[in-house]
């Protein structure tokens, strides 16, 4: 080879390999990510799918100089061929085996291990040992639970929570503290799931599940101006109860009370209930904390500002089987349900929502949703707020209904349904800028949507204007959900059918 030619050959590789390095980092910056809507594609566990954008130029840009480079010098290029095409079909192989459903934050922290599966067997099969058991309390139950233990984290109470949280436990949440902790503030859940379900056919049920969440540390010393971080969390709890417990009633499942003997926390000089006496290292009475694991401690928040194509808006839907039956008995059980009305109130919930999450005004979305996707839709609102991001939908309407599951259990009474809608979903940055998605083309989606409401609630129509459907007042809630006029608490279902959950349609299980 040539003086000329050795050249030529040394400059083809240097720009090839500068091209790689860019296509790489171009990939890692469009890598899957949230794109966004009220609770919707940016919220956990949903949305993600795999994005290219810029990178998709340079890629062919990329390919066409690998060609050059084999017809010019084949000795290097064919090699070169060879491990790029191994590397495209490792990627691609892998590609295939992860699931669609990535999270938002695992993107963000580069993991992808699949968590989501429904355990709705599993559960059913507790309910024959348990026939209180009920997922939307349990999911209550571990929503309190973590804000009280990171709470009493920050100030160094963590040992009142002994009766449910082990020393294992309770040890491992201390070791996170940093030094001259004084409070942990602002504990945010933004996604619990089940991760497994364990022990059914043993005397002692395990419930594993995981937390991504967001709170904030607040550490000084005395005289000096306290520092302030924050951060993004995923960890794993262990739960455990005995398997034959029958559940306490939702109102009871708060975390708040001896698990014996119902009583306020409140512990003797021994350490045991200063109650009843008992003293619990167990789950004997109710669920128990056996171990918690940090999975990572991020101090940046998800990525907000990717376009990311939607997935699943055309896959069939899900629906329970049997489904048809299923409605009709509820339907003779409940006289006073009437489908329209029901529709009715889900589209307005839609409706307040979507207005509520455009202005980042979310309190305005408070009438209509349970406490903890409430919370999770408020950890969203932040890590935008943070970012001086607004997530805006324009022109959005709902295109379809459809009725997919209806579930009773001791307390609550729910129905999924897949709701397709279109709008101009778009970012904005403080200064109105369009950051991500687009205000001109018009994006379509669906979603599940679950709504509950409670067994003993009056039998009266679902309310589908802005007045308390307790005392028909105009809507006007505090922070808790409970109606300024009559002090009844309408987020809990209690009165009517308000929003417990929102699933992507490439993940719901059903
Ligand atoms: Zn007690
Ligand atoms: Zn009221």
């Amino acid at each position: 080879m040539n003086h000329e030619r050795r050249k030529k050959l040394l400059s083809e590789l240097a720009l090839f390999a500068f091209a790689v390095c860019a296509a790489l980092v171009a990939l890692t910056l469009f890598a899957p990510e949230a794109l966004a809507r009220v609770g919707g594609g940016q919220s956990y566990g949903g949305g993600g799918s795999h994005g290219g954008g810029g990178a998709g130029g340079l890629i062919v840009w990329l390919l066409f100089r690998l060609v050059m480079l084999t017809i010019e010098f084949p000795a290097v290029g064919i090699p070169l061929d060879i491990i790029v095409v191994s590397v495209i079909l490792y990627v691609y192989l892998r590609k295939d085996k992860t699931p669609l459903s990535v999270c938002s934050a695992d993107a963000a922290v580069g993991t992808t291990e699949p968590t989501h599966r429904s355990f709705t067997q599993e559960f059913n099969q507790l309910r024959r040992f348990d026939p209180n058991f009920s997922e939307i309390t349990f999911t209550d139950f571990c929503y309190a639970l973590y804000a009280r233990a990171q709470d009493a984290r920050g100030s160094g109470k963590l040992d009142e929570l002994s009766p449910y949280l082990s020393d294992a436990a309770r040890n491992s949440l201390t070791e996170r503290n940093p030094q001259n902790l004084q409070a942990v503030i602002g504990i945010i859940v933004g996604s619990m799931q089940v991760a497994g379900v364990q022990g059914l056919t043993s005397p002692v049920v395990q419930i594993s599940v995981e937390f991504e969440t967001n709170y904030t540390e607040v550490v000084g010393v005395d005289g000096k101006q306290p520092q302030q971080m924050t951060y993004y969390v995923r960890e794993r709890w262990v739960l455990e109860r005995k398997r034959d417990v029958l559940s306490p009633t939702p109102d009871k499942a708060t975390a708040l009370h001896c698990p014996r003997c119902g009583a306020a926390l409140m512990k003797d000089a021994t350490g045991a209930c200063a109650f009843c006496g008992a003293r619990i290292e167990s789950g004997e009475f109710q669920w128990f904390v056996r171990s918690i694991t940090l999975l990572s401690q991020e101090a940046r928040g998800p990525l907000l500002t990717s376009d990311v194509p939607e997935v699943g808006t055309d896959y069939p839907s899900v629906v329970q089987s049997n489904f048809q039956n299923i409605y009709a008995h509820f339907q003779q059980n409940h006289p006073a349900f009437n489908w329209a009305e029901f529709e009715a109130r889900a589209r307005l919930i839609f409706n307040e929502l979507q207005l509520a999450w455009s202005s980042l005004q979310w309190e305005r979305a408070r009438p209509f949703e349970t406490d903890n996707i409430f919370q999770m839709h408020q950890y969203w609102i932040e890590a935008y707020k943070r970012q001086g991001l607004r997530n805006a939908l324009d022109n959005f309407r709902i295109t379809q209904i459809q009725p997919v599951k209806i579930r009773e259990d001791a307390f609550y009474n729910s129905i999924t349904v897949r709701i397709w809608a279109e709008g101009n979903d778009y970012t904005v940055d403080t200064q109105g800028k369009i950051v991500s998605g687009s205000n001109k083309s018009l994006r379509r989606w669906s979603e599940y949507w679950t709504f509950i409401r409670n067994r003993n609630a009056k039998p009266a129509a679902a309310r589908a204007d802005l007045n308390c459907p307790n005392c028909g007042a105009p809507l006007k809630v505090n922070v808790t959900g409970i109606c300024e006029y009559c002090q009844g608490k309408i987020t809990s279902g209690e009165f009517d059918w308000v929003l417990s959950k929102i699933e992507q349609d490439e993940s719901y299980k059903g």
